[in-house]
């Protein structure tokens, strides 16, 4: 096992992974910008390391001042949470160079599965279902019109290099797909830096299923079930929770084999996440591939009652995974993404937090790096911290998840938490009937009843 490690993150994700750390007696080296010089993964590493100054690529993202860190820290590893530097196969290529090891899949199976034009290709050599579209970046404008017109209308244009809900667009207007195509593909190469684009068939009311997997590299991969994240805001995930009421054990056990299938054929190794779209008839289709460890990771270490971070950690130190496919839940899990933002217009809202009144009690977990009196920077991701809650089952999962929502107290910056209340509370969402459509008819609704009463 690794001695010492480097934490190429900040945030909650640092913290958990020091979390961890702790618990297998792996000492501790977090990076951190001078925005951060007063954040909590600095204070419980037992090694910290200014890197740079707020902007992340002049810090976070700066791979010589990252390795440099280790270097002087004599760290053996780096993990790199999720963002920032996770998904970059060159950082991890570099990292073997300089003798550090990395906490995560080989950087081949990072690049092979990160340009989602290309994974889309992988998941259907492996024989796992894909939506009609292209397997590869698509060429020029005329190539995307006669592809869309080939396969019907609506298609989604997605980033090859996209992430984030970023870089995608719904055409359902034959008329608009040139005009989309090119603002899309410029879009996506001021953000990427890669304006590549791909289109596939735009299913109007799926559910976002995606399956927990775990590989090493004894060749060893195993499915850890799967996680609903259908409640999610502009593609962006905002509750997660599992089981997925909408699976059947027959289904569960397709949708895990074919997860299971595409990381063999990448050879995969470590954490990884295959996100498939299910639709109504359920069909189920591969979305794409993340190369680490999920935001909503504690879901399936709470409803399973394992840990994957220390996983990680010893699968990346060379041991076989100790997971089987197929572990039965323990009730029901849900988590609520608590962001800093105006909860009418998802503004970020930082600043100081005046008061912090964590809730407790049975079934209730929260990972965040916030305390009173911590000042959030707006340089990063608006997330305040997780609130992942366990239950018997379903009901009791949204009962206790509401009671902890209204023993959370945050003052001084808005917060996302008076939407999760209303959404916790919303009889569509109580009864199961979720779709990634959700949010856009739930704000409907919700403004029709502020006219009506
Ligand atoms: P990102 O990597 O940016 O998260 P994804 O490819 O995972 O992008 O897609 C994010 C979300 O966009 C999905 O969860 C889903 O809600 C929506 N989406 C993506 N592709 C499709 C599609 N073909 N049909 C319907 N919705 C889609």
């Amino acid at each position: 096992m690794f001695k010492k490690i480097l934490i190429a993150n900040r945030g909650e994700i640092a913290l958990r992974i020091i979390q961890a750390c702790r618990e297998l007696g792996i000492a501790t080296v977090a990076v951190h910008s001078t925005a951060d010089n007063e954040s909590l993964h600095v204070t419980y590493a037992d090694e910290d390391i200014c890197i740079g100054p707020p902007p992340p690529t002049e810090s976070y993202l700066n791979i010589s001042s990252v390795i440099a860190a280790a270097e002087i820290t004599g760290a053996e590893a780096i993990h790199p949470g999720y963002g920032f530097l996770a998904e970059n196969a060159h950082f991890a290529e570099v990292l073997a160079e300089c003798n550090l090891s990395w906490i995560g899949p080989r950087p081949e199976t990072i690049r092979q599965m990160g340009d989602k034009a290309n994974a889309r290709r992988v998941a259907l050599e492996a024989g796992v279902p894909v939506l009609p579209g292209s397997s590869k970046p698509l060429a020029s404008t005329t190539e995307a019109r006669q592809l869309a017109d080939e396969i019907g209308y609506p298609v989604i244009l997605k980033a090859s290099a996209g992430g984030g809900g970023r870089g995608m667009r719904i055409v359902t207007n034959p008329d608009d797909i040139e005009s989309q195509f090119a603002t899309a593909s410029e879009e996506a190469s001021r953000a990427f830096g890669d304006g590549s684009m791909y289109l596939e068939k735009y299913l109007v009311v799926p559910r976002h299923v995606e399956f927990q997997i775990f590989g090493d590299s004894h060749g060893n991969v195993v499915h850890l079930g799967e996680r609903e994240c259908s409640i999610q805001r502009r593609h962006q995930k905002l509750i997660e929770e599992s089981p997925s009421v909408a699976l059947d054990q027959d289904l569960r056990d397709r949708m895990g084999e074919a997860a299971v299938r595409l990381a063999k054929a990448v050879k995969y190794e470590n954490a990884g996440t295959i996100e498939f779209l299910l639709d109504q008839d359920g069909s189920f289709y591969f979305m794409e591939m993340n190369t680490r460890i999920q935001v909503e990771h504690p879901v399936t270490e709470m409803v399973l009652g394992i840990d994957l971070v220390k996983e990680q950690l010893r699968v990346a130190a060379g041991a076989a995974v100790s997971f089987r496919s197929g572990l039965k839940p323990r009730g029901h899990v849900i988590e609520c993404r608590i962001n800093a933002e105006d909860p009418e217009t998802f503004r970020p809202s930082p600043g100081r937090v005046t008061t912090l009144h964590l809730p407790g009690g049975p079934g209730v977990r929260i990972d965040t790096h916030t305390y009173q009196e911590y000042i959030i920077p707006p340089f990063y991701d608006s997330m305040v911290g997780k609130l992942i809650v366990q239950g018997k089952d379903r009901l009791e999962a949204i009962e206790r998840t509401r009671r902890a929502l209204d023993f959370f107290v945050v003052e001084g910056i808005r917060t996302s938490i008076p939407l999760h209340k209303k959404i916790l509370q919303d009889e569509k969402f109580r009864s199961g009937d979720l779709s990634t459509r959700f949010m856009e008819e739930f704000f409907e609704r919700n403004a029709k009843s502020k006219v009506d009463t």
